[in-house]
This record gives structure tokens, C-alpha cells and sequence, in this order.
């Protein structure tokens, strides 16, 4: 039987050990922390395929969402996928043709988008004050959804235990076991396990990893900060909105999950003074019920984002027997790259969708991803006047 450690229990790690799991792989999932501890709790973890370039990258992402659903019905526990549209809008010419000619772009990929007058918002998403949207026009993409992250990420790991995965909490990888080159198990404080393959799935720490390795993986840590408010009385949020300067979505609880890139980039290290409440401030300018409804959670996840925006998979070259899964939009493509990594490890085929994402291809900094390129861009400017991530 082969076996497998997996280090990490993110999205990733959690994904992967349950695709091997149901492969017959001996899986082993090692954490330093607990369940949806890192990234994958701290997260929008909205569906952002329509962001997504070039197109075999947008294509890949589709999978993920299109696998979001085949899980959702292949796995028991609370739902963790939550399909809504997405609401887009801007402030200014520039930023609303920029949308409109995404919306044109990802069309013509097939993606289910349409413009429409801003009064849609009435209907799409009531909860919103018509006066926040200055557009005469919208963007809605269908289809869509968002995703309890944390709640995907315990259903997979149960259902790999059911499938006999072995999970331990609390313990931190400090090093991996070598035979010559080759990768052969990890250590972890005194406790030593064997395995064929190693998954390196620890986020934002799996740089670290692979320097135990001595192989280097080129990862940039971007802060981001998500704040939550307590339940909306009235109206409840419907749609993932896009405005400017804010992205709201529904949480589980009916509250509403805010984000902003030019919010993110005031954070320094890792506290968030104020930063919570100006998110808050925000999102109540828009959803006018986020006023009479406390702050019920405020978290900072750090997004592991490869130096081109593209997902880093596939075996170490210098260590065979290490295989690393690592992407910034991990949520949207859980699915998919868990599936294909599974696939690869237990011997089946090299995945052909994966080709160009193998972690030693030639990162020289140039980011193919267009949204990290915006990303890039607006929090460094940080002037709060923009259009909003998704
Ligand atoms: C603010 C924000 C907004 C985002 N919005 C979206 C979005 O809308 N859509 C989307 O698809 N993605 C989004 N992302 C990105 C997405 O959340 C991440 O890509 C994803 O959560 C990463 O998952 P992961 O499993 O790779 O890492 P993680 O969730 O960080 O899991 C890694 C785990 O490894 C553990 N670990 C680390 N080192 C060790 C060690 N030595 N030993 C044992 N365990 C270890 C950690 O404790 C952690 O639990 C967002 C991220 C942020 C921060």
C-alpha cells in the first residue's frame, strides 16, 4: 500500500488526503495547529474563476468550481457551498470598462455573465442601498458561489477518516527523514513517519517546507484581513458584491463578510488596529442593515501567492518524494488540485492539465495571473478608490 504524509490541513492538504484516501493511499495528515487553522480560515473564499487569466488558468479554476459541486453532492455534514451571484460594479469610466471587458472576455470562454441595468440590485440583492451604486450598469455572473471554507475542509478530512486517514493535531513537521536524495518521511518534534510521498500543503509556510528539502519554492506572503459582522436583523445580503472599494458576501449565519484590497494594504504585520472597523464602515455604506450589526469576528490570512500568480504542483526535482501543492485562490481550486495531485501520487497518469504549474518552471516575477497583477496595483496604492477584488 503506498503511503502518504500530508502537511497541512488547509483546503489543500484536506482535498488531497481525502482523494488519496479513497485512492487506498495510507494517509497520514500531520498539523501544526487544527483544521482550517491557517490560510483556509481566514478567508472571502468566494468562487473567482471569472477573474482568472490566461485561459488554460480560467479553464483550471472552472474545474474547481465545477468540482465544488460534484463534492458537495458526493460528501455528508453541513453544506459548505453556498451558490449566489456575483454583483460587480465601479466608480469611475475607466474601472467600469475594465469590467465590462472582462465580462466580454470570460463570455466568449463560456462563463454565464451578463450586464444588466443597476436595478437588478433590487432583486438580486435587496439588502443593498440603490444609492450605493452609482453605475447606470452592472456585471452579474450566475452560477457562482461561495464557500464556508472551514466547513469544506472538516467534511473532507472526516470523510478521508471514514476511508481510514490517520490525522494528528498539534504537531508541527520540523523535518523531513532522507534516504540520498530522495524524501522518505518527516519528523515532527521526537515522532518520525515513513512515507512514499510527502504533500507539501502548509500555505504560506511551505517555503519552509521545502527549504527543509533545500529546494526553494518562490512564494510572496500577502497579508489580508476578512471581518465579520453578527447576523443582518432585517434584509439579509443574497449576492457576492463587487463595489468599489469593498467586497461583501453572506456568511453561514447571515451576517456579511467583508474584504478590501486598499484596507489590506494598510496592514502592517499582523495587527489590524481599526482596520476591522473601517472595513465595517464600508460595507455599511452599501449593505445599510451591517449598521445595526456588530463586529462578530475579525481574522488576518496570509495568502501564499507564487511569484506569477500560478499554482506551484508537482514532485520537487532536487527531492524526489516531495510533492508540493501550493496556490494563492486555493478555495476556488481545492478541488481540482487535490483530485489531480491524488491522481499523480498514487502513480496514474501526470496530469496534463498540470503541465504548467510544475514548481520549477522558471518563475522570473512576471505575474500571468491578471487579477494579482490588479491586486498588485491597488494595494500599493492604497487610495481607497477603486473597484473592489472580485
Ligand atoms: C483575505 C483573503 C481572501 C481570500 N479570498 C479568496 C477567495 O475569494 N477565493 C479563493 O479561492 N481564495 C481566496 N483566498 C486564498 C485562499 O484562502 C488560500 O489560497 C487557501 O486558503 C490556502 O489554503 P492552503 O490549504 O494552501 O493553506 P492553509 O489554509 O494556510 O493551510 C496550511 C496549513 O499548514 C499548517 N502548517 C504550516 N506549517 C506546518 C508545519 N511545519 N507542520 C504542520 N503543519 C503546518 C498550517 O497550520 C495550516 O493549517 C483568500 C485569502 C485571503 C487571506
Amino acid at each position: 500500500m503506498n503511503r502518504a504524509v500530508v502537511v497541512g490541513a488547509g483546503v489543500l492538504g484536506a482535498c488531497v488526503a481525502y482523494h488519496l484516501a479513497r485512492a487506498g493511499t495510507d494517509v497520514v495528515v500531520l498539523e501544526e495547529a487544527g483544521p482550517a487553522s491557517g490560510t483556509s480560515g481566514a478567508t472571502f473564499s468566494a468562487d473567482v474563476t471569472h477573474l482568472k487569466t490566461p485561459h488554460a488558468y480560467y479553464r483550471l479554476n472552472r474545474q474547481g468550481s465545477d468540482g465544488h459541486r460534484a463534492l458537495a453532492e458526493e460528501l455528508d455534514g453541513p453544506q459548505w457551498r453556498h451558490p449566489a451571484p456575483i454583483v460587480q460594479w465601479a466608480d469611475n469610466d475607466d474601472a467600469q470598462r475594465a469590467l465590462h471587458e472582462r465580462a466580454t472576455r470570460v463570455r466568449k470562454w463560456g462563463h454565464d455573465c451578463r450586464t444588466e441595468p443597476a436595478s437588478v440590485l433590487r432583486e438580486l440583492a435587496p439588502a443593498v442601498d440603490p444609492t450605493a451604486c452609482a453605475a447606470d450598469e452592472v456585471v452579474v455572473h450566475t452560477g457562482t458561489a461561495w464557500f464556508d471554507a472551514p466547513r469544506l475542509v472538516h467534511a473532507l478530512l472526516d470523510a478521508a477518516v471514514r476511508l481510514g486517514a490517520r490525522t494528528h493535531y498539534g504537531t508541527r513537521v520540523t523535518g523531513l527523514l532522507r534516504s540520498g536524495a530522495r524524501v522518505v518521511g518527516v519528523e515532527a518534534g521526537e515522532r518520525r513517519w515513513g512515507a512514499d510521498t510527502v504533500v507539501n500543503c502548509a500555505g504560506p509556510a511551505a517555503d519552509q517546507i521545502a527549504v527543509l528539502a533545500g529546494a526553494r519554492l518562490p512564494l510572496r506572503h500577502v497579508p489580508g484581513l476578512v471581518a465579520e459582522s453578527a447576523p443582518l436583523a432585517e434584509q439579509p445580503l443574497t449576492a457576492i458584491l463587487s463595489a468599489p472599494g469593498i467586497d461583501l458576501r453572506p456568511t453561514t449565519d447571515g451576517g456579511v463578510l467583508a474584504l478590501s484590497w486598499e484596507v489590506d494594504a494598510r496592514l502592517t504585520g499582523t495587527a489590524a488596529d481599526g482596520l476591522p472597523q473601517e472595513l465595517h464602515r464600508r460595507g455599511r455604506t452599501v449593505v445599510p442593515g451591517m449598521g445595526g450589526a456588530r463586529i462578530a469576528a475579525a481574522r488576518i490570512g496570509v495568502r501564499p501567492v507564487p511569484l506569477d500568480g500560478l499554482p506551484l504542483v508537482g514532485e520537487a526535482e532536487t527531492a524526489p518524494g516531495l510533492y508540493h501543492l501550493v496556490s494563492h485562490s486555493a478555495v476556488t481550486l481545492a478541488p481540482v488540485l487535490g483530485r489531480l495531485a491524488a491522481q499523480e501520487i498514487t502513480g496514474g497518469r501526470r496530469a496534463q492539465e498540470l503541465a504548467a504549474y510544475r514548481p520549477e518552471r522558471a518563475v522570473d516575477g512576471d505575474v500571468q495571473d491578471e487579477n494579482l497583477r490588479a491586486m498588485n496595483r491597488r494595494a500599493g496604492r492604497g487610495d481607497g478608490n477603486s473597484e473592489g477584488q472580485l
